[in-house]
């Protein structure tokens, strides 16, 4: 049985891609720190080791043996990596350094990276587009990217960048569950349950909508995509590949906003914000890359049924985990 280190394993994508990896039969150990992972989003069959990446003496004793690991952990949030870029590089960049130092032994990588590695993209973002982001958190991504990419050439690993577009959905028992929230789509589904409004950020960029364009993708969609990957690398010599990881259709704010009052039957107050910092305006994948090499194909392409089944989790917990 081969064995699977999942760094931030109880977080909210991770915690989607912890089911999959036991569904398809893998010996997984989670490492999390709980810094915002929740206990009760892993399965009780799967060993959590409460620690963080960074923690040297943990991670030589967990990385012992194991055929591969997806790293999941870092902070995630654009808006607050332009306001504290130090948090970001230390989190995102010097610690997760250190542990593919200390985790040297395990020769097959699957890394979270995002879109925001792109920048203002011109033109189709195939995975070839130029790689010039626009705030901090796209720079620690690309930072680990390129560290990658350097370790696959000297030390003939494998190492594949998952470039998630925008992660949303959820399911009855499983969901985003971030404090303070600050993604659109949960924080539109809970205005909606709790009466209040919500403020889009921005309504001059020049979009069909004056709004922001997303690409959002299924939580479990992108779980299946880290099983393909994490097959391929257990199967052959691929070195670093990057692959965007959406469905191809753009969604703007509003757009969002109206899909979730007609998923809620109900209006929901929006107010228009001020824009925020480092936000490019559309960030659309071209997904054909992973399509034609890792045979993978989203199965929810209608936003009305992402936020559907992310509504499910949060009518079901309104205070996330401790409901
Ligand atoms: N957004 C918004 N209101 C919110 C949260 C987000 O208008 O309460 C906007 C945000 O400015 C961006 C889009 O929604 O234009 C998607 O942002 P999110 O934080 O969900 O994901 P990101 O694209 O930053 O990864």
């Amino acid at each position: 049985m081969k064995e699977i280190l999942v760094v931030g394993g109880a977080g909210y994508i991770g915690s989607f891609v912890v089911r999959a990896l036991l569904d398809a039969g893998y010996k997984i150990t989670v490492l999390d720190n709980l810094s915002s992972g929740h206990k009760e989003a892993i399965p009780s069959k799967v060993t959590l080791i409460e620690a963080d990446l960074a923690d040297e003496k943990v991670v030589r004793d967990v990385a012992k043996g194991k055929d591969a690991a997806m790293l999941f952990s870092g902070l995630i949030n654009v808006g607050e990596s332009v306001k504290e870029p130090w948090r970001y590089w230390k989190e995102n960049v010097v610690k997760m350094i250190l542990f593919l130092e200390v985790a040297s032994e395990i020769k097959n990588i699957i890394f979270s990276s995002s879109a925001a590695t792109y920048g203002v993209p011109q033109g189709e973002l195939f995975e070839t587009h130029e790689l010039k982001p626009v705030n901090p958190y796209g720079e620690t991504k690309l930072a680990i990217e390129k560290y990658l990419e350097h370790l696959t050439i000297a030390k003939s690993i494998n190492a594949v960048a998952l470039r998630y577009f925008n992660a949303a959905g959820g399911r009855a028992d499983l969901g985003e569950d971030h404090k303070p929230e600050t993604h659109l789509i949960p924080n539109v589904i809970k205005a909606g349950l709790e009466g209040r409004p919500v403020t889009i950020f921005g309504s001059d960029y020049e979009t069909k909508d004056g709004t922001c364009v997303r690409d959002y993708i299924h939580v479990e969609d992108l779980a299946d995509a880290h099983l393909r990957a994490l097959t391929a690398c257990l199967s052959a010599k691929i070195g670093f590949r990057p692959y965007n990881v959406g469905t191809g259709k753009g969604v703007s704010n509003l757009e969002v906003l109206k899909a979730t009052e007609d998923v809620l039957n109900r209006k929901i107050e929006c107010i228009m914000g001020e824009r925020r910092a480092g936000d490019p305006p559309v960030l659309v994948a071209n997904p054909n890359l992973i399509k034609k090499e890792l045979s993978w194909e989203p199965k929810f392409t209608n936003i009305k049924d992402i936020i559907s089944s992310a509504a499910l989790w949060h009518k079901n917990h309104p205070n996330g985990y401790l409901a």
